[in-house]
């Protein structure tokens, strides 16, 4: 494994929709341990390929420790509810700013080996999942939000 450089606000990679995955690989594998390694480095919740600067619909959640999610061209099937929470983003670092969000998801996807899953998630899992998402679709949680804010203001 290896530790990954985190791309920041303003690099057009972030901007970009990523491509499906054709074949879950051993290139894949290294992404996603690469990609944990790297989240878990920077105490993130969640991070998606093109954080890293791979154009790639993969992105990995891990709302609670231990429980890590790996999604490999992952749809949201369905949407439930509606909460405000307080966001951030490992490529926006140092603000912060209010996104609503589902209260639950259902998600498709595949796994490290390719095998479709499907999972219901809510609260923090739920919001992670619909945060990493837009990342693919090359949008930011800055381009929803209010109230955006650098940390350590009042
Ligand atoms: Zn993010």
């Amino acid at each position: 494994m290896a530790l990954r450089k985190i791309v920041v606000e303003g690099d057009e990679v972030l901007r970009k929709r990523s491509r499906e995955v054709s074949q879950v690989d051993d290139r894949i594998r290294m992404i996603l341990d690469d990609m944990l390694e790297t989240m878990r480095d920077y105490d993130g919740v969640g991070i998606a390929a093109p954080q890293v600067g791979i154009l790639k619909r993969i992105f990995i959640v891990e709302a609670e420790e231990g429980d890590v999610l790996e999604a490999v061209n992952p749809e949201i099937l369905s949407m439930e509810g509606l909460v405000a929470g307080e966001e951030g983003c490992l490529s926006v670092p140092g603000y912060f700013g209010t996104v609503e969000r589902p209260e639950k998801v259902r998600l498709r996807a595949q796994d490290r080996n390719g095998e479709f899953f499907e999972i219901e998630a809510e609260g923090l899992k739920a919001v992670a999942i619909c945060h990493e998402y837009d990342h693919l679709e090359g949008v930011l949680f800055t381009d929803k939000a209010s109230g955006i804010r650098e940390a350590g203001e009042e």
